[in-house]
């Protein structure tokens, strides 16, 4: 088959990769209907983590073509969306609604989804089918469900949006825009984006956001501050991973507030004293999708939300360089790679 490989930063390539097999009886194989590129593959891409010869891809929907012969709950022919761990769904942890970190947790990464077929371990507690085939057009929904819906969800969710509440999104990616759908769909009164982008904030404010604040840093926070009467949003979504994105993150919240930070942190150091006189809850890391994902399938189904439109590039799985080179170069929010 073929699938997307990193040789070294920078270097993407499409490369014959073996086909896969169940491996243990818990597994499925899957043909994906689509896959895409990820901000966070942009980290190997540019050298701030060492990559080495490794297949791509986390994120994916597609049809079941195999099952191992413990897999109860999906059968080959059923169009299913999975989560970028694979988990068991039954672990004491998960039961909590952590499934990123199910005890037996294993991440597709080490797969590799940017592929015409993936092995999906721990299939029955990972999968979760569509009510039938979808329409076409409901695909880039479903694999947006599959990571930057379900974790810009999660931060939303991890930070209280809801009704009354004020909330500012720190990032302008595919996680963050969503992560403004999240917080309008739990009923957020104002929603602040930081964007210095025209096509994001315009997609920004088709999602629900009220407001869009084109400084960033400390300039940002006291611009946040000036618009809620100087006492920081209830809840902060941080969808950047860096350093000042983190900081600005606790900054913009008021003590009691909430943030929900699910930005792969890269270096982040948080100082103890801020960070105790901030008084503020942070809840983060990579999200549990899967907790989410038959609420989510649900609302793309019925056409209540549209999250595919964080894909603004299509491209064949054979252009895939191109891909990374357009969301680096940040000429594309997303890429959907057709398989
Ligand atoms: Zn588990």
């Amino acid at each position: 088959m073929r699938g997307v490989v990193m040789r070294t930063p920078g270097d993407v390539r499409v490369e014959e990769r073996d086909d896969p097999t169940i491996l243990h009886p818990a597994d499925a194989v899957i043909r994906l209907a689509a896959t895409c590129v990820c901000g966070s593959d942009l980290w190997p891409y540019r050298g701030v983590q060492d990559v080495r010869d490794q297949p791509m891809g986390h994120e994916y929907v597609g049809v079941v073509e195999e099952v191992g012969g413990e897999v109860r709950n999906v059968k080959p022919g059923d169009f299913v969306v999975g989560s970028f761990f694979a988990s068991d769904n039954t672990c004491e942890i998960c039961r909590d609604g952590y499934q990123s970190r199910c005890v037996r947790a294993e991440s597709m990464n080490d797969i590799g989804t940017q592929a015409q077929r993936a092995r999906v371990p721990l299939a029955d507690g990972t999968l979760v089918a569509t009510p039938g085939m979808p329409e076409p057009d409901l695909i880039p929904s479903l694999l947006a469900a599959s990571d930057v819906l379900g974790t810009g969800w999660f931060a939303a969710v991890a930070a209280q949006a809801g009704p009354g509440r004020t909330v500012a999104v720190v990032g302008d990616g595919a996680v963050g825009l969503l992560g403004v759908l999240a917080a309008r769909r739990l009923g957020a009164e104002r929603i602040v984006v930081f964007s210095r982008h025209e096509d994001r904030q315009k997609l920004a404010v088709e999602y629900g956001a009220t407001d869009i604040i084109t400084e960033r840093g400390d300039e940002g926070v006291a611009r946040l501050k000036e618009l809620d009467g100087g006492l920081g949003a209830h809840s902060v979504i941080e969808a950047v991973g860096t350093q000042e994105s983190m900081m600005q993150a606790i900054r913009c919240a008021r003590p009691g507030g909430h943030v929900g930070f699910v930005g792969v942190a890269h270096d982040v150091r948080i100082p103890g004293d801020e960070l105790f006189f901030a008084e503020v809850h942070l809840l983060g890391g990579p999200a549990p999708v899967r907790r989410f994902l038959p609420e989510l399938i649900g609302l793309i189904w019925d056409r209540t939300i549209d999250p595919g439109k964080v894909f603004d590039l299509e491209l064949p799985l054979e252009e895939a360089p191109e891909a990374y080179r357009a969301m680096d170069e940040r000429r594309a929010i997303k890429v959907l790679l057709t398989v």
